[in-house]
């Protein structure tokens, strides 16, 4: 039944078509896909439809933290803090492979926005309202204390630091491992499957959705007792659509984030630090990277496609000089960026950064359950209130009950690593069968990070087709990694495979450059791409290659 793989996208389509589903997502973000998971694991009868690809909106282009969000309690929002805090915890058990504890340090200098006795509170009412373990609770660091963890902060006005433990994800794997679960336990689901009407009964209820395949362009009808809007930013299109867009609304706002080489920004320490204008920036160090951001702008333009201006660089570079001034950081150190935008819910009156990040659901006359703002970090708790929502609304129109949420225990994809505690053991031993396979010893570890227990799969393919990669010429690890992202994780296009699955236009560029041509050819033969086709999804990933480097300035 079912499946994740791109070669079975007309059997999934038959099955949506035919099943009598009790709740269709709309949106395979992280919000989607966690709906999806916890609305499956009640035994509701699930499927999904997005539109690009999983995580392609803004679930790929956030900060990648899963956060407690320190800076939530400066507008007062203990509520969010304590509930999303709570919620990390719970993200990295059951997913330790892509959520890592990150040390933190928030410099405060003469002027800035938190001083040694504010930030002293901050983090200890944080450590408490987020229940953090003991292990992890925040501690106060001397002015020489904070230039030993990282030389490079400016010394003038140093006057100590706060260092507390933050999570660092890939967003797009961690949406893509919570779909891969929802699909384990019985979802449907398909990418490239675009949302073209709402329908309706004779009363205007909603029974279900005409959507339109991206790919070969065929229409079909799927309906389901309940339908859910997931769609992140596209939130007030789809309630356009159901003549519901009255209200609130959604308000977005476009953060940029640039990426550099170590080597030019050699960067120690994950930094939290105030600009020049009086906001806060993190500085993180990811893998042989450092990236930094983010900007927090009002945005109209095309929703698929946010861009960095120059203006957003160019505050970005100022605030790392600022900073850092040692390094005297230029655009031509930059090895890439993203620019994601935030689906916040409008309030009268409020700039981009004071906007509450809280989440809500709208549902209208119609019944379209719409979910709308929130946090990647509270992801899960989001999707056990949206099904409640969609449980409580069955139930009062059918009468049929169905069981309570499972999924702070459950596990994501890949999550089966013995939890948090089991997963630097597991780690080990996997390193060294990749190993005794022939795989170098850092390539291993990236390849277990990323994929956790479904780290066996990579190496089996990598095992069986040694030969069918030498006569493909693609390196046999990014091959067995290719050949998985196509059987077991939905990859359609080559963008799929070096953005989201891999996360290597943001962190590896170079590598995407040297292995497009051959793993482009591999795709157009494998999924039967039309020469018009090739040439699209070609031209679709040089042009993000270009973008991440040099500025858009007319936005579209
Ligand atoms: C710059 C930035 C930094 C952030 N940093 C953090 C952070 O560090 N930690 C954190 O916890 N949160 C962070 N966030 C917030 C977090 O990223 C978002 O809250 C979250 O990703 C939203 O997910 P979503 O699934 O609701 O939306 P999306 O990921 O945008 O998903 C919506 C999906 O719906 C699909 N869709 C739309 N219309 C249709 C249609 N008609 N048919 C089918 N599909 C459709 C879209 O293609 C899209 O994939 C950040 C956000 C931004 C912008």
């Amino acid at each position: 039944m079912g499946g994740f793989s791109s070669y079975d996208r007309e059997k999934i389509k038959k099955e949506m078509k035919n099943a009598s589903l009790d709740v269709l997502v709309i949106g395979g973000g992280i919000t989607g896909s966690g709906i999806a998971l916890d609305a499956v694991t009640r035994g509701l009868k699930t499927a999904v439809v997005e539109m690009q690809d999983y995580a392609a909106g803004t679930s790929s282009r956030s900060t990648k933290l899963v956060h407690g969000g320190l800076r939530y309690l400066q507008q007062f929002e203990v509520k969010l803090v304590a509930e999303v805090g709570k919620e990390r915890a719970i993200v990295y058990e059951n997913g330790p492979h892509v959520t890592t504890p990150e040390w933190m340090m928030l410099p405060f200098y003469k002027g800035g926005t938190y001083g040694p006795f504010t930030a002293n509170i901050g983090l200890r009412l944080y450590d408490f309202l987020a229940g953090v373990k003991k292990s992890e609770r925040r501690t106060m660091l001397s002015p020489q204390q904070a230039l030993d963890k990282e030389p490079l902060i400016k010394k003038d006005g140093l006057k100590g630091a706060g260092y507390y433990v933050e999570y660092k994800t890939d967003d797009a794997r961690l949406t893509i491992e919570v779909m891969k679960k929802a699909v384990e336990k019985g979802a449907l689901s398909i990418n490239y499957m675009k949302v073209v009407d709402l329908l309706y009964d004779d009363n205007h209820k909603i029974t279900g959705v005409e959507v339109e395949d991206q790919i070969n362009h065929d229409k079909m009808k799927i309906y389901a007792k309940k339908i859910v809007s997931a769609t992140g930013p596209w939130v007030d299109e789809i309630r356009e659509m159901d003549h519901s867009n009255k209200g609130k609304h959604l308000h977005l706002s476009k953060g940029v984030h640039l990426v550099f080489p170590q080597t030019v920004f050699p960067l120690k320490q994950a930094i939290y630090f105030d600009t020049p204008d009086g906001r806060m920036l993190f500085a993180i160090p990811r893998e042989d990277k450092t990236y930094v951001g983010t900007t927090d702008t009002f945005y109209d333009g095309n929703i698929k496609h946010p861009t960095m201006t120059t203006e957003d660089r160019d505050y970005i570079l100022k605030a790392i000089n600022y900073i850092f001034p040692s390094l005297n950081i230029t655009v031509d150190d930059m090895e890439s960026s993203w620019s994601g935008l935030r689906p916040l819910i409008a309030e009268e009156g409020k700039k981009p950064g004071e906007v509450s990040r809280k989440d809500e659901i709208f549902i209208s006359d119609s019944g379209l359950i719409s979910m709308a703002g929130g946090k990647l970090t509270g992801y899960r708790k989001m999707a056990e209130q949206a099904v409640d929502t969609v449980v409580k609304l069955l139930k009062n129109e059918n009468g049929i009950l169905y069981q309570d949420s499972e999924t702070v225990h459950l596990p994501i994809s890949g999550g089966d690593v013995g939890g948090s505690d089991g997963f630097a053991a597991f780690k080990k031993q996997k390193v060294q069968e990749g190993t005794k396979l022939g795989i170098d010893e850092k390539t291993a570890e990236s390849l277990v990070q990323k994929y956790g227990s479904n780290v066996e799969k990579i190496f089996e393919y990598y095992q069986e087709k040694q030969t069918e990669a030498k006569e493909e010429g693609i390196d046999p690890v990014v091959f067995a990694q290719l050949i998985y992202g196509l059987e077991d994780e939905m990859v359609f296009k080559p963008v799929d495979f070096f953005i989201r699955r891999s996360g290597g236009l943001f962190f590896h560029r170079p590598w995407v450059e040297e292995h497009k041509d051959s793993v482009i050819a591999y795709m157009a033969k494998a999924l039967q791409y039309t020469d018009a086709q090739r040439k699209e999804y070609t031209e679709e990933l040089d042009n993000l290659i270009y973008e991440a480097l040099h500025p858009v300035d007319k936005e579209n």
